[in-house]
């Protein structure tokens, strides 16, 4: 899927935003699985987690950083980080995506 039409490259430009950094958002989930229930979407397109080497090291850093902060500013203490990668991998948004799940967790992200 091309980012002009890419659903993730829209709602990270253009979305309710939870968090965010430079070159990072975080969003809720339209379906929770959980009480609490954020995606972290990089602002860059990349497909999937596969091609996480696309981006620079310090990059890649910063995108985890994001996602334990994002937790945090959620309250999360304790919680799940899940990454579905491609189709038979539960992968429906082909654009890379963190799920952070935290308090009572009713499902699987897919
Ligand atoms: P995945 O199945 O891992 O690709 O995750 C995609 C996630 O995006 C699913 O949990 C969906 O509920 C969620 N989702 C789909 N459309 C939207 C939307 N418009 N806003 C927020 N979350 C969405
Ligand atoms: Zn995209």
């Amino acid at each position: 899927m091309l980012p002009d039409n890419c659903l993730f490259c829209t709602l990270a430009r253009d979305g309710d935003h939870v968090a965010r950094t430079d070159g990072f958002v975080a969003i809720r989930d339209i379906n929770p699985q959980a009480e609490t229930h954020l995606l972290v979407l990089p602002v860059r397109h990349v497909d999937t987690f596969r091609d996480v080497g696309a981006f620079p090291a310090e990059e890649a850093k910063q995108m985890l950083d994001f996602v334990a902060e994002t937790a945090k500013g959620a309250g999360l203490e304790d919680y799940r980080v899940v990454v579905n990668v491609g189709a038979g991998g539960g992968q429906t948004v082909f654009h890379l995506h963190w799920h952070v799940l935290g308090g009572k967790i009713t499902g699987m992200p897919e």
